[in-house]
């Protein structure tokens, strides 16, 4: 317990999402790990692991129950298995579903390791990984990894919609794991599993999958390209797959955070002619025009389906896309759209929760809802790369915040305020 008491107080600084309590810390410890059949044989591989020269362990910000502060723990150096690559973590982005996690809206194996959108740097290889990949991406190759890690080769993944994988939902976001069902994260005193939210991408190391990272190029930099990873990707799938914008569409965004934000800039560069920003706070909406927001609406003023009609001519959009996860403006964003439009859903909520939607119109009006869950890794990742390269992707106007490790948990604690205007990134360096 005394090793506990002096990780945490040394870990533990300011912020309130770091706790500085011990009390009840072994109880949760025990009571989350006991039922996990595969910790022993996990175990003895992680023990005596050490990097060829490097460091035997690392430091990683572990949730452990909802509405804790999460703590920062020592932990052993993770190890790649086959078609797994370890990176060491330059950057990770502050995103509203690890919110969702560490508040127990939406249920997920824990302890873990949350933050799942970041670059970093190829340190090693899994035994036996393709050499494609190997040549691909290079130990000391910069990379950003998908929040969505695709397999590969599953019945989804060989139709090239790696947004639906199995092995990701069946593994990953059911148990907490990589596709072995098993973790690479274990504590460094105990030995005891700890699960990963994705890639567990807020530790100074992790293991990605190689079907999820792409290689970054030099001109871009470790800290605002990691929201490349879920608020970029995610706001590219909804455009590119879902919506499938065309030049010339009028298009809706509600909620205009990293995600939203991203839609905009998204929608601008596939052509849109309205683009129509839809928040409560006039800063974030200020910033939209810099995204490209040909109008914006403040909702908490203006009824904003009237608006949306009013700036398109009575017809309502071609594509409106809801990224906040609130029941109410779910329903806004389906009467926010024209006659055969289409109202896209991007914001995760509290699990279980409903949308309402007016069934005649819907039928008599052919309106498509349309559920859309991050991008397709292999495919859409190097896209939006070449995206951000160009500049056509603004990265920079979208990161609002840099912050260190340590100050992790009160990104999250402002993110939960509404006051991360567009995206916080944690510098791991
Ligand atoms: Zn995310
Ligand atoms: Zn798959």
């Amino acid at each position: 317990m005394a090793f506990y008491r002096s990780l945490l107080i040394r870990n533990s600084r300011s912020s309130s999402w770091f706790s500085k309590s011990t009390t009840s810390f072994s109880y949760y410890l025990r009571r989350s790990l006991c039922h996990d059949a595969s910790s022993t044989s996990s175990d003895v591989s992680a023990k005596s692991y050490h990097l060829s020269g490097g460091p035997s362990y690392m430091r990683g910000a572990v949730f452990w129950e909802p509405n804790k502060p999460l703590t920062i723990e020592d932990f052993h150096m993770p190890r790649p298995k086959a078609g797994e690559l370890l990176i060491k973590t330059k950057a990770c982005g502050v995103c509203h579903s690890d919110l969702h996690v560490m508040k127990g809206e939406l249920p997920f194996s824990s302890p873990c390791v949350v933050g799942h959108e970041i670059t970093g740097e190829v340190v090693e290889h899994g035994p036996l990984t393709d050499p494609k990949t190997i040549k691909r991406l290079p130990v000391g190759a910069h990379v950003v990894g998908a929040f969505i890690m695709p397999c590969g080769n599953c019945f989804f993944c060989s139709k090239g919609q790696d947004d639906l994988c199995e092995s990701f939902f069946a593994y990953n976001r059911a148990k907490g794991t990589l596709y072995d069902g098993e973790t690479r994260l274990f504590l460094r005193n105990s030995g005891k599993p700890v699960y990963m939210y994705s890639m567990g991408g807020l530790a100074e190391y992790c293991v990605v999958p190689e079907h999820a990272l792409s290689a970054l190029p030099d001109s871009l930099p470790y800290t605002e390209s990691a929201i490349l990873g879920c608020a970029v990707f995610t706001a590219y799938g909804a455009m590119a797959h879902a919506a499938q914008v065309r030049p010339g569409d009028a298009i809706a965004v509600i909620g205009i955070g990293g995600v939203g934000s991203s839609c905009l800039q998204i929608a601008r560069a596939f052509g849109a002619s309205e683009i129509i920003a839809v928040d409560v706070q006039d800063e974030k909406l200020q910033n939209a025009k810099i995204f490209g927001a040909t109008h914006t609406i403040n909702a908490r003023h203006e009824d904003a389906v009237a608006k949306i009609r009013e700036i398109t001519g009575g017809m309502g959009v071609d594509v409106a896309v809801e990224a906040l996860g609130k029941p109410q403006t779910f329903l806004q964003c389906t009467q926010s759209v024209r006659d055969g439009g289409k109202a896209v859903m991007i914001g995760l909520t509290l699990s279980g929760a409903k949308g309402e939607v007016d069934i005649n119109h819907l039928v008599r009006r052919q309106i498509k809802v349309i559920g859309s869950y991050g991008a397709r890794a292999r495919h859409d990742l190097p896209k939006l790369i070449k995206l951000a390269e160009s500049g056509i992707f603004n990265l920079t106007a979208t990161v609002s915040r840099k912050c260190k490790f340590e100050e992790a948990g009160k990104a999250y604690q402002d993110l939960d305020k509404g006051s991360i205007v567009g995206r916080a990134v944690v510098e791991m360096m």
